[in-house]
């Protein structure tokens, strides 16, 4: 059984009232691991270390490539324990071992992205009015608390990790509570190569609690939060208490936009792992498919056919494709929501049960499952899900396309599928989304950004944008020209 504990200033410890959290493997619904729970006590003394540690100037006044030098030794720390690392989001998350792969190797390529950038050129200079030269520099902004959502454990952690430290500030992170296992493996690689004590903080625990006092502290500059809409509008509110910085990156509903001309099978191709890659667990999930009326039912058909042959089993065994959900609540959500979209009249063509045969019972296992003759309004194409679970809509032309595409409050990702190229660019143009692709579906890059419009978020992660989050602007003007201004009489 695996003990996590948290690491402040450079030391592992339990919470202050001792207590303990069950972590369970979402396969098999077996605990294997306990996870100290933080108090809004130990979470005031991360802060208070992170505070101390920023002004001390250890790590927001060493030079950009000696911090660089330790992000590069974190990657490579990240591939050394590539394995374990895999293993243990499996275990934590579900994910298969395909996925938590991808995402392993991403963590250390993020911690590079980083490590490179923060040694490049930034800042400018105004030609502003003679004798005075204008000067813009970057500095880190100070106490960044850094809160994470379960699905992508390890790699929302470094999204947020590897740009937070790269710019010189001192962190206060929080993981989920329903993930802590390889977030806190990153905090032991963090002290394996010597960061400097104090410099990043770990506290494990509740949302309302640990989570809520970080978005509260007077003593933190900025929240970078990544989690759902609810949670987000929470933060903001609680950020107000000092006007501190946040950045959210919130939850999606986003269309995959099918049209007549599309390459079919690679439009089935990806609408499938659009929605079903990582159970559906992913923000950018492309949950509602919009398919062009002439190719709607033979989509439907295909797309059914396909999705019933997905082999759903644990994210451990190598066969498996897609793994189960990350907890019981979250399972009791997704069929919820299943039975939401029959009582609202849509038509249920695939899944819609919990697996629980071939020894899954245990696990937290859902169908592949498709729902279509929707209507717009409908609960189920409106709200986000989160679980392995699409509506297929029908669109006659380009503008209804659209139209449908940005009916929903959030604004997270979006894909279009078609030949005509200046067709898919017009479409892109008008989605009121963030991320979007063009006959490809869910591709990340580090050196892209990555955040939503309307509710699904504020700021960029990833890039140099992800970068910029993590500082404070600051002009600074020179007078070259040392006299009295002679503005009042002598
Ligand atoms: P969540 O909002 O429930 O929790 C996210 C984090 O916030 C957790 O660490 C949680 O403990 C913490 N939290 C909960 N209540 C809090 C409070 N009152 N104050 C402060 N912190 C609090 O989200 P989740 O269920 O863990 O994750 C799923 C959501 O995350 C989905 O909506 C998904 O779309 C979103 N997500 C978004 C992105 C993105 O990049 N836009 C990426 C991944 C996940």
């Amino acid at each position: 059984m695996l003990d996590l504990k948290m690491y402040i200033n450079g030391e592992w410890r339990d919470s202050r009232n001792k207590q303990k959290r069950k972590i369970i493997n979402p396969a098999n619904g077996e605990i294997f691991a306990e996870a100290a729970e933080g108090t809004v006590e130990d979470t005031k003394e991360a802060i208070k270390v992170a505070k101390e540690t920023f002004e001390s100037g250890i790590w927001s006044e060493m030079p950009a490539s000696e911090r660089a030098s330790y992000l590069f030794k974190i990657a490579d720390k990240i591939d050394e324990y590539s394995d374990e690392l895999v293993h243990l989001e499996t275990t934590d998350n579900g994910k298969t071992l395909r996925e938590a792969r991808f995402d392993v190797g991403d963590a250390a390529a993020c911690f590079r992205y980083y490590a490179g950038l923060i040694t490049k050129p930034d800042g400018q200079t105004y030609h502003v009015v003679d004798p005075v030269q204008a000067m813009v520099v970057r500095e880190p902004i100070g106490v960044c608390g850094l809160i994470v959502p379960w699905n992508y454990p390890l790699l929302m952690s470094v999204w947020k990790i590897a740009p937070a430290l790269a710019a010189g500030n001192t962190i206060v992170f929080k993981p989920s509570e329903v993930t802590p296992v390889t977030p806190t493996k990153l905090f032991e690689i963090l002290e394996e190569i010597e960061l400097p004590k104090g410099v990043a903080n770990l506290v494990l625990g509740a949302g309302p609690v640990v989570g809520n006092e970080i978005a509260e502290s007077h003593d933190v500059d900025f929240v970078s939060f990544t989690g759902g809409t609810k949670t987000g509008k929470h933060i903001m509110k609680a950020a107000a208490g000092n006007v501190k910085k946040i950045s959210l990156e919130l939850g999606g509903k986003s269309p995959n936009i099918i049209f007549a001309d599309a390459d079919f099978e690679t439009a089935v191709d990806y609408a499938l792992f659009g929605i079903y890659s990582g159970a559906g667990q992913v923000c950018s999930a492309g949950s509602r498919i919009l398919v062009e009326e002439s190719i709607y039912e033979k989509f439907v058909e295909r797309f059914v056919e396909r999705a019933k042959q997905i082999n759903v089993g644990p994210g451990d065994d190598p066969a498996s494709e897609m793994g189960p959900l990350v907890s019981q609540e979250h399972l009791e959500k997704v069929l919820k929501y299943i039975e939401i979209g029959k009582k609202e009249g849509a038509r249920l063509v695939c899944g819609g049960n919990r697996i629980t045969k071939n020894g899954l019972n245990k696990g937290f296992f859902v169908e592949p499952t498709v729902f279509i003759d929707v209507k717009p309004d409908m609960r189920i194409v409106q709200e986000e899900i989160f679980g392995p679970v699409v509506v297929i809509q029908k669109f006659k032309d380009e503008r209804e396309a659209i139209q449908l595409a940005n009916h929903t409050d959030y604004g997270l990702a979006g894909g279009v599928f078609t030949v005509d190229g200046a067709k898919a660019l017009r479409v892109i143009k008008k989605l009121r989304a963030g991320i979007t692709w063009i006959n490809t579906y869910h591709p990340t890059y580090n050196e892209a950004p990555w955040g939503g419009y309307k509710q699904s978020g504020i700021g960029r992660g990833l890039g140099t944008y992800g970068l910029e989050e993590f500082q404070e602007i600051k002009q600074i003007n020179i007078n070259l020209q040392v006299e009295p201004i002679g503005w009042f009489s002598k």
